[in-house]
Parts: C-alpha cells; structure tokens; sequence
C-alpha cells in the first residue's frame, strides 16, 4: 500500500502530497484524514494521509512511513474539500489551510502533543464478601451514583484502598473533560414580539434551505433571542447549530445565556487553553453537543450534521484573519451551509456597507428588526465639539461628560467610557528635537504604559525602559496622547470616589480575565467601565445609562477606506450599550468633528442615510462594493532586494492585467516588522478576468526564493 501524505511544513515550493509506502504491519490502521509520521529530508515530520493508492510505478526510491498517529480520522470529507476549497479561494499552501482548521492537539506538528486527560474512578466490582461500617460508607457513596471520583473517596476514609484491594472495587479511567463549567444562571425567556415573530418563521420556515439571510436588528431590538428560539426548532429537527461571535469577550454573557436553555453545547476560542481545546473539540465531533459556540476559527468546528450557522456581529473585521490563510469566516460559512443544504444568519445593528449592498441586490435575503425589545428605547445621542467646549482641569474631559459624569454616580447608575487606544499614552516624544523611541524590530514608536514602568512595542512585544531625557539633546521626554491608563487616572482624579475598572489588551493578558471583570460590573462592584473597542459590542449591562466615547476622531483619521464606516459603527455600537432597560439612556460623543457625516448619522441612528452618502463615496472613491480588492503582500528582509522586486511584480501585473487599477507598490504601515520589510500592492478590480490564476504564477514564480514571501489578501479589511 501506497499513500500520499502532505507534510507539516508551510511554504509553497514543498506544499504537495509525497508518496509513501506503508509497511504490511500498518495497513490496517491506515485512513484517508489521519496523520502519519514520515521520514523528509532527514527530519521527521507529521503529514495527513490525503490519498490512498495499491500501486505505483517502480522506479525510484519511495520511503516507509515511520508511524501511524491516529486512530480516528481528523479531516473527514467535508473538511478535506474545504481545505481545498480555502487554499485555492485565498492563495494560501494547502497544508496552512487544514492546520488553520484544527486544534493545536490535532495539528501536524511532530514534537506537540496535547494529552487527553483521565481521572482515576472507581466502581464496585464483586460485592459478595465481607465489610466493616467504615467500609460501607464509601459502598454507599457509590452505590449512589454508580461510580466516584478515587480522590473523593479518598477523602471520606482510606479504606478504599484495602477494598481496591480485596477485589471489591475497581479502578477506572474515564476521559475527562477540562473545561470548567459556569454556574448556572437564571435567564427571562421571553415572548417573541410580532417584528421578532416574522424573523423567526421566516427563518424556521425554509430550514432546509441554503438561504443567506442578513439580519439587520438595531442594538436591544432582541436578536439574540430570535438566535435562541431559532436553535430550539434546528434542535428539534435533530441538527446542530454553530454561533460565531466576534470576540472572546463575548463568549461567557452569550454562553451563559444559551447554557440557560441549551445543556449540550461546546465553545472554541483562544482563551482556552490547549487542552480545553482539545476537549471541546472531541465533544463536538463526537456528537455530544447541540451547538458550538466561538470565535473566527470555530467556522471550521467538525459537527457533521450542521443545520444553521449564525454570525452575530457580522460587520466585525475580527471575522477576517490577517496571516496566511487571510480566510473571511463569513466566505468559510457560505461554503459549508452550502454543503450541508442549510442557511446562514449573518446578524448586525451595523452592516458593513458591503453586507447591506448585496441585500439590496437580493444576494442576501434581508431581515429587520428595527425598534428596541421589551420596554427599552435608543439611548439619546449628544455630540461634543472640543474645539469649543471647556474642559476640566486640561483633561480629555469636557463639561458636558463631566457633569453627566457626576449625575449618573450621584443616582447610582453606571458609565461606560470608550478610549480607542491603549497604554499610558500613544508615545512619548523630546520636547525639543521630536525624537520619539522606536521598536528596534519594528518601525513603530514604543507605547509608554504605567503601571510596569516599560515602554512596550504593540507588533512584537518588545519592552524597553523608558528615557527620561532624551538620548540625542538630554531634553526632557513629554508624552503624546491619551491611553487607557493615562485616563484611569484622570477619572480617579476628577472622580475620586467613583470605582472604576479598566479592560484593553493589558488588563485581559490571564484566562478568564475578560469575564472577570463583566462579571464584576454587571454586579455593580464598579461604576465605571474604562475600555477599548473590546467593550464596544454585544455587552449587556442593563444599569449602564451613560456611555461617554472620548474621542471619537481616532478611528475616523485612520488612513483607510473604510474608517467612516468603522466610526459609524464603533458609535452606534458602544452607543447600543447605554439604556437597555426601563432606565432611559444617554450618550455623549466627544469629537473634532461634529459635522462629519458618520458622527451626525450615528447620533441620529441612520443608518440608511449613512448607507446611501458612504456608497457615493465609495463609487467616487472605487471601492467596495463597486469594486473588488486584492492586496499583494510582499516581504523581505533584504531591503534592496525586495525594493527591486516590488517593482518588478507591479509592472508584470500591469502586463497581465491592462483591466485593472493597480496601485503602489508602497510602504505598510509598520513598515519592518519583526525585522522583515513589508510593501504592498493594491489591486482594484471589477471582474475577476483570470487574477488568481496570474496570481498563482507569481507565487509560482518566487516560490523557491526564500529571500521574498509573497501573501495575497482578497477583500482586506485592513487597508
Ligand atoms: P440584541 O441581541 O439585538 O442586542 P437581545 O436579544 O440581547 O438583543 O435583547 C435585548 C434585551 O431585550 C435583552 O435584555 C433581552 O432579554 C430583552 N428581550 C429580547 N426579546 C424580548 C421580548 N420579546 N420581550 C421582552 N424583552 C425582550
Ligand atoms: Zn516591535
């Protein structure tokens, strides 16, 4: 027996089945989607097994596979063809496309591996023979419930031993499952309302159909409960369901809220640890669980009877990854509802403008909710303009905030405040020459953050003490900006008795972080949640009524097409969190820019008026969703090389494609990460008209330079 195994390795010029014998003692363990250990270029390295084949032509030198690892199949056929499927769809080597797909325990990767754990059990094997009172208590114990953890019986009296050892009991192992399960919670189930009715038949109605619905429901108007009530009936019909969220933020309120009416359901994300992982993976391929929930990578979850797939959040980019394979989650779930005959819900109060174009066109079947759940309303939006305001003390506080500020504490309700950067301030700069440190690996200046005294460099986490003077003219370093941590203490300044609680990627470093310090708000432990964008989504805090945005310019500047659709969205979005209970809400938007139109839309809550202005914008600007992107990645870390060769691939592309609007080569911005340079070229295109395949020889040309690494990204979310 003959296989063809693709190796480990990620790089274009080895990314092909090798042929491989298999030794007769093998055999019968070999499968089409489990991995073997095989001899390369003097390594050892673990492959999946893609083919089978008996015969092959003699001739020359096929080498023995060393080892078989598993014995049940990891890429069953679905799988297989969506690896396929993926690495073609983003020009992406085959082998990066299955391990994208897997838990690092099922991974390829020789030299890794994740344990399954057990825990010792002990059940009564033979009861005929004699025992003291002592000993009867722990037959008790197990006799109640069939079988019991060792350690616990242990701790009752020892006597388990000497009856483990009459032959009395015996000793088990079970496979154990890590992760630790949440209490469970109390959630109000609720009524359907008439708008949330006809969502859900018009949902339930076509379940077995490859629909995809965009379900376009304003902040509160209860999509989450539509979601709900949409598994109960896929459920029913014996089907799984899979939700994806966008942040590991979100997972413990949306779970504990599921797990409150569903009791098999599983979670992936990378919050987990690996073990976790590798434990909830085998539930959902086992069939124990009615629905997974998790974050970008869970689209790939192995449920072989899928019967809905919803994303909640649509419009986040967290749905697209930025390394290879750059694979859109959304794309991956047309794929597999496609494959599994069922539909999608695509859910958001904020659509990309993308998203809502093709609902337009009837791409997508669209589905609204536009008025709020229950009793709650929108909260009342105010804009700021800093450029006249007064503020407090020279801080990032305007009257406005501030006395609002102080109204919600004296009532005892809770603020939630937005700063969209992170760290003490952006950077800190000579007072007289402008010198400004920077990452010796990476082009960027260094974040100063406070409380570990370092300055930090937010690409590749080099850290660094911080200068007090400035190295070329000994004049003092000033800071820049505003972060997180800097505007913790502004608030405990101006607020001295306000109980504040931070959460940016610095405060959320250790598991369960995140849920911590939700967990603590929402039991009004703090009146004040201080976040970044990570707090802007989905959250659920029914005592917050006001939320403060401090400067809502930072993502409007961002250099990009898509920053005023990002602004929309970050506003109405952290605006979303404010009033959603009886309390009536409020909000207040700090900006420099009080008439630009995705601030003044946001705070009237158009979104189609956004909708239509963004779209002349777009048109006019040659963008999405009149035109399709492509961004072509080249790095380098050879400098003079690779600014030769950028130019060489813009002028072979310009050949090959007279048709399209090509743009650069220029700089990414960090330039030089981790030490390797970085261009771009930026392809804007109307039809397809061979790309990929020019593409595909460009990889193929440099493939077997390892001076240059080319990557393509479709539909970038981040340009
Ligand atoms: P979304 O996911 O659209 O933000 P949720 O499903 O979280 O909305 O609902 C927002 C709030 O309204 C929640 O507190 C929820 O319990 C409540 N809610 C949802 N549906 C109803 C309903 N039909 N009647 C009353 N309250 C509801
Ligand atoms: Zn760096």
């Amino acid at each position: 027996m003959y296989i063809k195994v693709l190796v480990e390795l990620s790089a274009f010029n080895i990314d092909k089945a090798f042929t491989y014998h298999v030794p007769n003692k093998y055999v019968d363990q070999v499968k089409i989607g489990i991995r073997v250990l095989v001899p390369f270029n003097n390594q050892k390295l673990e492959g999946f097994v893609l083919e089978i084949i008996d015969n092959i032509d003699e001739g020359y030198d096929i080498k023995d596979i060393i080892d078989v690892i598993d014995s049940e199949v990891i890429l069953n056929n679905e799988l297989l063809d969506l690896g396929k499927w993926l690495s073609n769809e983003t020009l992406s080597t085959l082998i990066s496309s299955y391990q994208v797909m897997l838990p690092k325990a099922l991974k390829a990767k020789n030299g890794s591996k994740i344990n399954i754990k057990y825990s010792k059990m002990i059940e009564i094997d033979n009861l005929n023979m004699e025992f003291s009172d002592k000993q009867q208590e722990i037959i008790n114990k197990i006799n109640e419930k069939g079988r019991c953890l060792y350690s616990e019986l242990k701790k009752i009296n020892s006597s388990v031993d000497t009856l483990l050892k009459k032959g009395i009991l015996r000793k088990i192992e079970v496979e154990e499952y890590r992760r630790e399960k949440n209490e469970n919670v109390d959630y109000p189930i609720h009524e359907l309302n008439t708008d949330q009715k006809k969502v859900y038949y018009e949902v339930v109605n076509s379940l077995n159909k490859n629909i995809n619905y965009l379900l376009f429901g304003i902040t509160g108007s209860g999509k989450t409960e539509v979601y709900i009530k949409i598994m109960e009936k896929v459920i029913e019909n014996g089907k799984k369901c899979l939700l994806l969220i966008p942040e590991i933020t979100l997972t413990n309120q949306i779970l504990k809220r599921i797990e409150a009416r569903f009791n098999k359901v599983a979670i992936l994300h990378s919050g987990l640890s690996d073990g976790e992982r590798f434990d909830e993976y085998r539930k959902i391929k086992r069939g124990e669980v009615d629905i997974v929930i998790g974050t970008r990578s869970s689209v790939f979850a192995p449920l072989s009877n899928l019967g809905i797939i919803i994303i909640d959040e649509c419009h986040s980019e967290n749905f697209k990854q930025d390394v290879m394979p750059r694979y859109d989650a959304i794309e991956v779930s047309k794929e597999r509802c496609k494959y599994h005959d069922c539909p999608l819900i695509l859910g958001s109060a904020t659509p990309t403008i993308d998203m809502y174009a093709r609902a337009s066109k009837g791409l997508y079947k669209l589905l609204v909710l536009d008025k709020r759940a229950g009793n709650a309303h929108l909260p009342k939006i105010s804009i700021c303009d800093m450029t006249e305001e007064e503020r407090i003390n020279k801080t990032l506080f305007s009257k406005t905030l501030y006395t609002k500020i102080h109204e919600k504490l004296n009532k005892n309700e809770q603020i939630i405040l937005l700063q969209n950067r992170r760290g003490y301030s952006s950077t800190l700069m000579c007072s007289n020459c402008g010198y400004v440190m920077k990452c010796p690996n990476c082009d960027i200046p260094l974040t100063y953050h406070k409380n570990k005294d370092i300055m930090r460099c937010h690409y590749c986490g080099y850290a660094n003490k911080k200068d007090l003077v400035c190295p070329k003219c000994q004049e003092n370093m000033k800071d820049l900006g505003s972060g997180t941590e800097k505007i913790e203490e502004e608030i405990h300044n101006l607020f001295p008795k306000a109980r504040v609680i931070r959460m940016d990627l610095d405060t959320t470093t250790k598991k369960g972080s995140h849920d911590k310090i939700i967990t603590a708000f929402k039991n009004y432990e703090y009146d004040i949640l201080l976040g970044t964008q990570m707090i802007s989504k989905g959250l659920d805090f029914p005592n917050v009524t006001l939320v403060g945005i401090l400067n809502a310019d930072t993502s409007l500047f961002i250099p990009s097409y898509l920053s005023s659709e990002n602004t929309y969205s970050l506003i109405s979005q952290v605006a979303g969190r404010s009033g959603r209970s009886e309390k009536e809400g409020e909000v207040v938007i700090q900006t420099f820019n009080p008439d630009h139109y995705a601030i003044v839309l946001a705070k009237s809550n158009n979104y189609l008026a956004f909708y239509e202005k963004e779209m002349q914008e777009r048109l006019f600007g040659k963008y999405p969703p009149f035109f399709y992107l492509c961004e072509v990645i080249i790095k380098s870390v050879d400098y003079d090389f690779l600014s030769k060769e950028v130019n060489k691939i813009k002028n072979i592309l310009e050949n090959r494609q007279p048709d399209k609007i090509i743009i650069g080569p220029s700089m990414m911005y960090p330039f030089k990460v981790n030490n390797v340079n970085r261009f771009s070229i930026l392809i804007k295109y109307k039809k397809e008209n061979n790309l990929k395949n020019n593409l595909k020889d460009l990889i193929e040309h440099y493939k077997s330079n390892n001076k240059i690494k080319i990557e393509i990204s479709f539909n970038p979310r981040d340009i």
